[in-house]
């Protein structure tokens, strides 16, 4: 495996990624009953964006770094602020699990599984020994298979992939595939890299065959070096998603975009629904 997040924190599909995250962690803190967040593919919990690594790709400089200085709306800006907060001022960016741990109470709890052993070190030593979150260097899809449905029965599994190799759209459709059926109304989030739009289309198509689920795509730019279209996949969205969506994108668009051709799609597969978690 040659991923390193450490190129990528920051970036502009962080930026989305870790924004909608958020939100979904908000809308499960509005009942006190407690929830669990799963994390698959956790990463190393806290990046350097002064580091070698992210200086020398300067993502962040189109992502975050511009974010933070941008003058947005005041909607966007109210629905952005929590993730503003977590994100920090400083040189330091957070991973997944390092922002969810923002926004988990005392009742609530993580679980996060990290491959590369040295990475799932690095995120504890992140997340300060939390006893809430436990860290597992394991492989995500076989973690998720043992860990849904979590006793709480309510909560949110991240399943955020490097997506190097072949077959990790069906590896993460074939675990999405099997979580469900094991908790249907889990809320999941899936990450997908836009580099081909026929494969990321056939594979919303797939996931909207399995539940209702929310595509939300952000394009920073037709053509240019590396990655310029990203997608988050809710599957069993909270209500309020699609309208904080549709409230966050056209801002996210105009800020972060590169191109005249900056461009978002907000799609319902399967009939998306209100959750009721
Ligand atoms: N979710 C993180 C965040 O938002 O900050 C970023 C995760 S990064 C895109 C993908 C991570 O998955 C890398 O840290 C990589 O080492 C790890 N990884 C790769 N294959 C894995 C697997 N099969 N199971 C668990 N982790 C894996």
């Amino acid at each position: 495996m040659n991923y390193r997040h450490e190129f990528h924190a920051g970036n502009f599909a962080d930026v989305l990624k870790h924004a909608l995250l958020v939100r979904v962690l908000l809308y499960l803190r509005r009942k006190d009953k407690p929830f669990r967040y799963i994390d698959t593919h956790a990463g190393a919990g806290l990046f350097d964006l002064d580091g070698p690594e992210a200086q020398r790709s300067g993502e962040a400089r189109g992502g975050i770094l511009r974010l933070r200085d941008a003058n947005i709306s005041p909607e966007a800006a109210e629905l952005l602020a929590p993730y503003l907060e977590a994100a920090g001022a400083g040189p330091l960016y957070p991973g997944s699990p390092k922002i969810a741990q923002a926004f988990l109470r005392p009742q609530d709890r993580g679980l996060c599984c990290e491959l590369l052993p040295e990475a799932a070190n690095h995120l504890r030593g992140a997340l300060a020994r939390d006893k809430r979150i436990k860290v597992i260097a394991r492989d995500g899809f076989e973690g998720l298979n043992a860990f849904v449905p979590p006793p709480e029965r309510r909560g949110l599994v991240l399943i955020d992939p490097p997506f190097e190799r072949r077959d990790d759209y069906e590896r993460v459709h074939d675990s999405l595939e099997s979580a469900l059926r094991k908790w249907p109304g889990g809320m999941f989030m899936v990450w997908q890299p836009v580099k081909e739009p026929e494969v990321a289309d056939a594979f919303c198509a797939a996931v909207g065959g399995l539940a209702e689920a929310l595509r939300i795509d952000l394009q920073v730019a037709t053509s240019g070096k590396g990655l310029t279209r990203t997608g988050v996949i809710v599957v069993n969205p909270p209500y309020v998603l699609e309208q904080e969506a549709a409230t966050l994108l056209p801002e996210l668009t105009r800020v972060l975009a590169q191109d005249e051709r900056a461009a978002f799609w907000l799609e319902r597969l399967g009939a998306a629904k209100v959750s009721s978690q």
